[in-house]
């Protein structure tokens, strides 16, 4: 199979002429299954515009993305949507539950259009919850809800649909230092599961917890280093 995530010299500008912002300069890059990898880097390095094309939500300028073998860079955007809700989980700084309905529909969500038999469903949702400890608040709303359990849900709904790529812009930016612990506690375990997990932060102690960790600066790889060699140089 081969590589989850293969790049080639992905480049992203945007406006023209004078005022063009390159946000990615030529990125290449493959991520394997199974890897936890951490993108870093300063505010405006390009991190989200990463994000977004891995995530297909924003088309590259130019170059290749290959994504479990399939080139989706230049799929249309039924096929990339399609794409996206089989393979991609999303989980944002934000949380981005829909307020004043439960955990367990938030969850569902992903499944909703997806030609799965209700019992199914319930039981993928069950399955989600209970994968990231929330078994016991499948009937809560989000505003009965710490903010680390909110992004718990976030998580169950971003593995629901059993994806071959989670993506995290900053999931844990909006919380305090106990949810902190608990989420990254969380993606240890998916890690240690066979998820492939791409994490984006500016944080150190965030990064520590990946096996690789990649830097941007103004839209170019300046570094990709493997734990162990990190470790190394401690
Ligand atoms: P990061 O997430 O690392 O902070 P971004 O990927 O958001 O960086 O931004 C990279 C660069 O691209 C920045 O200079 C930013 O101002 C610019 N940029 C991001 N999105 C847009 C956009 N929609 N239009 C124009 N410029 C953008
Ligand atoms: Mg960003």
């Amino acid at each position: 199979m081969g590589a989850v995530i293969a790049l080639d010299r992905i480049a992203k500008v945007y406006g023209h002429g004078e005022t063009a912002v390159h946000a990615l300069r030529g990125v290449s890059l493959a991520v394997e299954r199974g890897e936890y990898v951490a993108i870093m880097g300063t505010s405006g390095s390009g991190k989200s515009t990463l994000m977004h094309i891995l995530g297909l939500l924003d088309q590259p300028t130019s170059g290749s993305y290959r994504l479990d073998g399939v080139d989706v860079a230049r799929l249309g955007e039924g096929a990339q949507s399609l794409v996206r809700s089989r393979r991609i989980g999303f989980v944002f700084q934000a949380f981005n539950l829909i307020p004043r309905t439960t955990a367990a529909a938030n969850v569902e969500l992903p499944l909703a259009y997806a030609k799965i038999p209700r019992h199914e469903r319930r039981r993928r949702v069950a399955a989600a919850l209970a994968q990231v400890g929330l078994a016991d608040r499948a009937g809560h709303r989000p505003n009965q809800l710490s903010g680390g359990q909110q992004q718990r849900v976030a998580v169950a709904r971003a593995l629901v649909t059993a994806p071959s790529l989670l993506l995290a812009d900053e999931p844990t930016g909006n919380l305090d230092s106990r949810s902190t612990a608990d989420i990254l506690d969380l993606f240890d375990r998916l890690h240690a599961s066979g998820r492939t997990i791409i994490l984006i932060t500016h944080e150190d102690e965030v990064a520590e917890r990946a096996g690789r960790v990649i830097r941007l600066r103004d839209g170019d790889v300046v570094a990709d280093t493997a734990r162990e060699a990190l470790e190394g140089r401690r």
